[in-house]
This record gives structure tokens, C-alpha cells and sequence, in this order.
């Protein structure tokens, strides 16, 4: 069975009516025939059949033993991080999502779990970091901003030889392009924020373990804390899976285009893309993703912030938001949005510079969007030359 076919089929014709959309079961309770005697389901929080639905599904398409739906992407990680007690320690990507680098360091800190932050791109720092009471190795790749890529099959084995559980954050490839469990990871997490549901519409997490075992532990904890995904968010996720390859197909292939754009344009420094040949780390890359994915960011040779505010502004179709993943274009500048909460020294060294750009390529034409783009820069390239202009007249 094709990939294609296997994910349009692991959605489940509804066995009680026919239904060939999933059912939106908006129940809180399940009514019983006699105490503990009921249909598998005896309460919302701890199981609903539509969630139940899309927990399927994802497990399936990441080929793991067990999925669970959460309330966001950090709700999903907040399960995982659940998994360790005080004394233990999380190594991970020093590129990691700003919002799992607080939930690590400001709240799990104070509870007695270290955070220890590798450049993973070479996976020789991470057998140098990793203790012995490293329990967990977190890993995001492509990473969000500069897309930087870690190799998931080497860093898999460096764990699992020192009993610590590798955990992927699979959000920017989604299992479209890169099924992390196939290359020995344990755990993957996704904010089906961004691809997943794919439509901007919606927050939710997923979490996929590779065994029942960790499984069961984290279906434990998602009752115990409750942060579960709702009957319609899970409804909404799961029709957002049946275009899921289609959509990811289109979104490389128009990231691409740009990304090749953006090179040959003279206002350009770096262009960050994993599926360019002269990216760090492209054949990895191209090893464990079928495609580049649709995140493209880039520095302008200007180097400002202010000629980066121009070209964020400067934009029709890319709309200036966070987030990433939907059908229309978006772009950000992360130094004054996503990663402003970093100090400026930490954020550069983490290679977030002042003129870094973040696109996120949407289904549009892509000649509109390189046009688009081309209109921008062009914007900002006579901005910044008029403002020279001025300051060799003053
Ligand atoms: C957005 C994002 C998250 C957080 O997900 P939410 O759904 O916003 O809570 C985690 N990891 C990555 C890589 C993300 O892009």
C-alpha cells in the first residue's frame, strides 16, 4: 500500500453508522449499564471516541505502538518531560523551540531536572555531554529558525547506549517527510498546530511512543494532568491528516522555488533550508527527510533590524504572524517576535540574527509569492539605500 493510500485509509469509516467522516462524539460522560460495566468509555477526560480516532491515526502514520492527543504542542511536551523524576537530566538541541526552552528551564528546573543545551548538529557533542543521569535526549530537526539538522539515527543509538529514551520534535517535517520511530527514535512529539492541522484554525499536541510501555506511562499522565485535545479540535486534526501528504508535497516544493530565489538575490546573505545542497548538514537532511519541508529563513546582507521590519512590512501575500504550517504564506522576524524573550547575545550566538527572516511557505502560486518577495526587498534594498544616502548628507 502506498503512503498515500495508507493515510487516507487509517482514518476509519464510522463502525456504529457509516459515517465516512469520524463522528464529533461532544460528550462529557458515557452512560453505564452497571457500575465499571460500560463501552470503553466511562469519561471524557480519560477517553473519547473522536480523540480515540486520531491517537489511532497518528501512532499509525509514525508507525509507533500508541499516540495521545493533547490541548497544544506544549501541553505534548510538558507529558514527556513528565516522564522523569528529580536528579534527572534532559540534553537537547541548543536551537530548541523557545517555548519548550522555558517550560524545560523555568518550570522544570525548580523541580529538581537539569537541562543540559549541545549543538547536535554534530552528533560527537552529544556522546561528550551525555551523563549518566542523562535520562532523555530532545531533539527538534529541522529546528526552528535556522532549520538546523540533526542526524535522529546516530544520536539514537548514542542514547540508547546510555539508557537514556531520544525524543523528536517532529513538527516541521511532519511524518509526510520524516517518521523519526523508523530511525530508532522513542518518542515523538508534534504541535499539530502547524502541519498537522495545517489550516491555522486550531492548538493541539500529539505525542507517539514507539512502545507500549512508555505508552501506557504516557497515557497515565495525560489522564492524571488532564490537558487533553477536545472532541472537535481532534476532529478538526484528523481532517487536517487526510490532506496531509498533499499539502507537504506542495509546501516543499513551493519552499524550494523560494529558497532558490532568495540565493541569487543580491539583498540576500544566508538562505536557511535543508533542502539546498549547500545546507550544513544537507545530507542528512536528505537521508532521513523525503523533502525539505516548507520553513525557509534567511538574513539579509544589510543586517538590520530595521531593514528586516521593512521587509516583513513590506509584504501582501506572506502575512506578518507567528506560527507556521497553514495553507497561507507567513512570514515573522524571530529577534522581535518569536525569540524577543532571548537576550540579544544568546539569540545571535544561537545564529537568530537581527535580519533574520522566517517564511513560511504556504499553497499559493509560486511565482506570486517569489514575486511578492522580490517586490519586498526591492522595498527595503531602496530604504536602506536612501538611508545611507541621508547619513553621508547629514
Ligand atoms: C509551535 C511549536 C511547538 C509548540 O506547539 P503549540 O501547539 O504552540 O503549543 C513546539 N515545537 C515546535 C517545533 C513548534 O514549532
Amino acid at each position: 500500500m502506498s503512503k498515500a493510500t495508507k493515510l487516507i485509509h487509517s482514518i476509519p469509516v464510522d463502525p456504529l453508522t457509516g459515517a465516512i467522516s469520524v463522528p464529533i462524539y461532544q460528550t462529557s460522560t458515557f452512560v453505564q449499564e452497571a457500575p465499571g460495566e460500560n463501552m470503553g468509555y466511562d469519561y471524557a477526560r480519560s477517553n473519547n471516541p473522536t480523540r480515540a480516532v486520531l491517537e489511532k491515526v497518528i501512532a499509525e502514520l509514525e508507525e509507533g505502538s500508541a499516540g495521545y492527543a493533547f490541548a497544544s504542542g506544549l501541553a505534548a511536551i510538558d507529558a514527556v518531560v513528565k516522564l522523569l523524576k528529580s536528579g534527572d537530566e534532559i540534553l537537547a538541541v541548543d536551537d530548541i523551540y523557545g517555548g519548550a526552552f522555558r517550560l524545560f528551564t523555568h518550570v522544570y528546573q525548580k523541580f529538581g531536572i537539569t537541562v543540559n543545551y549541545v549543538d547536535t548538529t554534530n552528533a560527537d557533542n552529544v556522546a561528550e555531554a551525555i551523563t549518566s543521569r542523562t535520562k532523555l535526549v530532545w531533539l527538534e530537526t529541522p529546528t526552528n529558525p535556522t532549520l538546523k539538522i540533526s542526524d535522529i539515527k546516530a544520536i539514537a543509538a548514542i542514547a540508547h547506549s546510555n539508557g537514556a529514551l531520544l525524543c523528536v520534535d517532529n513538527t516541521f517535517a511532519s511524518p509526510a517527510l520524516q517518521q523519526p520511530i523508523l530511525l530508532g527514535a522513542d518518542i515523538v512529539v508534534h504541535s499539530a498546530t502547524k502541519y498537522l492541522g495545517g489550516h491555522s484554525d486550531l492548538i493541539a499536541g500529539l505525542v507517539v511512543t514507539k512502545t507500549k510501555e512508555v505508552g501506557d506511562e504516557i497515557k497515565f499522565i495525560q489522564n492524571a494532568s488532564g490537558a487533553i485535545l477536545s472532541p472537535h479540535d481532534s476532529w478538526l486534526v484528523i481532517r487536517g491528516i487526510e490532506t496531509l501528504h498533499l499539502r507537504v508535497a506542495e509546501h516543499s516544493r513551493n519552499a524550494l522555488a523560494v529558497a532558490k530565489f532568495l540565493q541569487q538575490h543580491p539583498a540576500i546573505d544566508t538562505v536557511y533550508y535543508p533542502g539546498l545542497y549547500d545546507h550544513h548538514n544537507h545530507i542528512i537532511a536528505a537521508a532521513q527527510q523525503s523533502a525539505g519541508g516548507g520553513v525557509v529563513s534567511f538574513t539579509l546582507k544589510a543586517g538590520t533590524t530595521a531593514a528586516a521590519k521593512t521587509v516583513v512590512c513590506s509584504t501582501k501575500y506572506f502575512k506578518l504572524a507567528e506560527s507556521l504550517g497553514g495553507v497561507k504564506s507567513l512570514l515573522c522576524h524571530p529577534a522581535t517576535m518569536t525569540h524577543k524573550s532571548i537576550p540579544a547575545d544568546k539569540r545571535r550566538a544561537a545564529g537568530v540574527a537581527d535580519s533574520l527572516i522566517r517564511l513560511s511557505v504556504g499553497l499559493e502560486d509560486v511565482s506570486d509569492l517569489i514575486n511578492d518577495l522580490e517586490s519586498a526587498l526591492n522595498i527595503a534594498v531602496s530604504a536602506h539605500r536612501l538611508a545611507e544616502e541621508l547619513v553621508e548628507i547629514n
